[in-house]
């Protein structure tokens, strides 16, 4: 398990520390985990953005309490936190303590009156409150929060070392160590007849990947055949035949199931049911994937691009509506797009500069057009698609 072990020193992130400092001096706790579960998501590996995750999540459930905006589960146990987690190895209930904080900032008299858990100082062995309490015998009567805890001999065998605090982040056994980077895709089935909402899905993905609510494109939410989940051959079976669903569908490259992980997650409360998650890694040897083949609906814009001024759309002076030609949707592959908007740049009389926005999906219906989607643009003469910049150059 991966865990954090605070270096003497590290690289600081001054720009992610100044925003995270600045929401949460108006308590918006949740906006800066997002702040800083983005900047772990493209450098998993950073002390700081885990350190400063720390310095919040560790807080007692007071101040936790006073924060504007509560944090949901999606982000609070997002897999890329998973080194700061404390769990306990008994139960594997898992909990966040800034003990390792505190030491660093030189306060060694760490002992609690109410701690969430002891630790062995020699291999780590820890145990929450509820399991410190089930050890112990005259516990029934007397509630669980109420239970101070003695120092104890540590239970794991051979080791001579106590159960006391500070106590330290020990990782999580059931994240699956991967790069980010090298997720090509998600495959989500919930057991029963109604496939979960990408909301629903995300609690699950960001717990056991390290991914995170900004990752909804990777993820495929697939129906499930009710009564495949119990066992594990038929899990296995649903697990290929959505796997090959999606190449036929060209949603991933194809030989994916030798380069897939199949996860089953049990329900864990009333509400939940069990899920199937299936991560499949970017295939090395086509480092890109076909994705230029994949047949998808996009919304074309036209704009042009005055002798003096920036791009702008060509609209008809009375409705308002965008000119005839200059907007619509085609369904095609990828890799057409270039070829697409050389054509319909070719159908237009103007001597301007002409460029073509491609929006994904269909936005000649009802949905809403907006600058934040471009897909991407393909400028007059070019062959490529770039991405979006309202730059005139
Ligand atoms: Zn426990
Ligand atoms: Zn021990």
């Amino acid at each position: 398990m991966r865990r954090l072990e605070l270096p003497e020193q590290w690289e600081r992130v001054p720009e992610l520390r100044q925003r995270v400092e600045d929401l949460l001096k108006s308590g918006r706790r949740r906006t800066a985990l997002d702040e800083v579960l983005r900047h772990l998501r493209h450098d998993p590996e950073s002390t700081d953005a885990l350190v400063l995750a720390l310095t919040f999540l560790g807080q007692s459930r007071t101040e936790t309490l006073e924060s504007v905006e509560p944090m949901p589960d999606v982000q609070r146990w997002c897999a890329l936190l998973a080194p700061i987690m404390t769990e306990c190895t008994a139960c594997h209930v898992a909990w966040y303590s800034n003990h390792v904080l505190l030491r660093h900032g030189g306060i060694t008299d760490m002992a609690m009156a109410n701690p969430v858990g002891l630790q062995c100082q020699d291999c780590r062995y820890t145990l929450c409150r509820d399991c410190l309490a089930r050890g112990r015998a005259q516990s029934h009567a007397v509630p669980v929060d109420m239970v101070e805890f003695a120092d104890q001999p540590c239970p794991a065998s051979g080791c001579n070392g106590t159960l006391t605090t500070p106590v330290f982040p020990t990782g999580c056994h059931d994240v699956t160590p991967m790069d980010p980077n090298e997720i090509e895709g998600v495959i989500v089935a919930r057991d029963g007849l109604i496939p979960p909402t990408m909301d629903e899905a995300l609690v699950p993905v960001t717990k056991f990947l390290p991914l995170i609510a900004d990752d909804a494109p990777l993820i495929h939410i697939r129906r499930s055949i009710p009564g495949l989940m119990s066992d594990e051959s038929t899990r296995e079976e649903l697990a290929r035949s959505l796997v090959l669903e999606m190449e036929r569908e060209m949603a991933i490259t194809s030989a994916a199931w030798a380069r897939s992980e199949r996860m089953f997650i049990r329900a864990g409360t009333a509400n939940d049911t069990d899920y199937l998650i299936i991560v499949v890694r970017k295939d090395e040897h086509h480092p890109s994937p076909r994705r230029g083949t994949r047949v998808l609906t996009y919304t074309y814009l036209v704009q042009v691009l005055p002798r003096r001024g920036t791009w702008g759309t060509l609209r008809d002076p009375h409705s308002g509506d965008f000119r005839e030609g200059t907007f619509g949707a085609v369904a095609v592959p990828e890799g057409t797009l270039a070829d697409i908007a050389q054509k319909i740049i070719g159908q237009s009389t103007m001597d301007l500069k002409h460029r073509v926005l491609f929006f994904e999906g269909d936005r000649t219906k009802d949905e809403k057009l907006s600058f934040a989607d471009v897909y991407g643009v393909v400028t007059q003469g070019s062959d490529i698609v770039s991405p979006y910049s309202d730059d005139s150059a």
